[in-house]
């Protein structure tokens, strides 16, 4: 799809229809799989009722079911161009202005979009591979901007440590491959024992990693991989190739799109957030128009209901 303009996007999506034949179409261009039995590439039929019916399981579906959009009575259309905005809006966009924009409520337009993330999460489990920067910050507003009570939760709340000590700041850890994809991992900690975990599961184990001198990444070369670090506290920033600039591009993302728009990120939904800001990193070569029919490669079989959400437990 070539690169289009919220005119061309309202000529294309501006009817519940539109929008229900291209969801139809992203969702089963190689023939419908049944989200109700399972069936790939069943054969259906249309009802007057505009459900769709399995011939194998006879249950009927729409083109919603098994998908973010299921239970949700918000036509496609504001979702169509919620899913747009989000994607084109370079910091993302508060539920606030999403809300005005669309016609729906705060509480309404939050879910959205925490659905809408939840769809940018990285399912793609490519290694990270050749030069891998890998480093870590801490997100989250200032102590002084939250309630008591959440101040005393990020304190001492179960299995919050690490928070607390640098304001109650949230750990993320950041590992990008230069010139190519990158995870930004919400974590309790930044010891070493979850960095290594994370290298692991991340980067392929040929990679040479760049991280600063943060005492963890040590242990990089005792598991197996080339490790080379860079000193921020002498403003070291380019030892030779072994800097961090890459990760610093993304932080500095991260943090204006945080501090300026987001205001109140709680550790429980910062990983959506991460995976918001890297989905838009690693579709930068993308038109807006590409990013939102990309969106679509990732929607099948993800649902997030509101009550999943919102439970104390994550
Ligand atoms: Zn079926």
């Amino acid at each position: 799809m070539e690169s289009f303009n919220l005119i061309q996007f309202y000529q294309k999506f501006g009817t519940e229809k539109q929008c229900q034949n291209f969801l139809y179409k992203a969702r089963w261009a190689d023939g419908v799989t049944c989200p109700k039995c399972g069936e790939i590439n069943v054969k259906t039929y249309k009802l007057a009722s505009g459900r769709i019916k399995c011939a194998s399981c006879r249950n009927t579906f729409t083109v919603r079911t098994r998908s973010v959009f299921e239970d949700s009575p918000v036509p496609l259309q504001k979702w169509f161009l919620a899913i747009y905005l989000c994607g084109s809006y370079k910091k993302g966009i508060s539920s606030i202005q999403l809300s005005k924009y669309i016609g729906v409520t705060q509480k309404t337009a939050w879910f959205m979009l925490q659905r809408i993330r939840y769809v940018f999460e990285n399912d793609c489990f490519d290694l990270l591979n050749g030069e891998v920067e890998m480093d870590e910050a801490y997100i989250g507003g200032k102590d002084s901007n939250k309630h008591a009570h959440k101040k005393l939760k990020a304190v001492t709340g179960k299995g919050a440590q690490g928070f607390g000590s640098k304001n109650s700041k949230a750990p993320v850890v950041c590992m990008v491959e230069r010139g190519g994809q990158l995870h930004a991992i919400a974590t309790k900690d930044t010891g070493s024992k979850t960095l290594m975990t994370l290298a692991r599961t991340h980067i392929d184990i040929n990679a040479t990693v760049y991280t600063d001198e943060h005492m963890p990444y040590r242990t990089l070369p005792k598991i197996g991989f080339k490790h080379e670090s860079v000193n921020h506290g002498v403003k070291e920033f380019v030892n030779g190739v072994a800097s961090t600039n890459t990760a610093e591009s993304f932080w500095s993302h991260l943090k204006r799109g945080i501090n300026g728009i987001y205001h109140h990120v709680s550790a429980k939904h910062l990983q959506r957030y991460c995976d918001e800001y890297s989905y838009r990193w690693n579709t930068r070569e993308l038109t807006d128009g590409e990013r939102f029919e990309d969106w679509f490669n990732h929607l099948n079989g993800k649902r997030l209901t509101y009550t999943s959400l919102v439970a104390k437990k994550n």
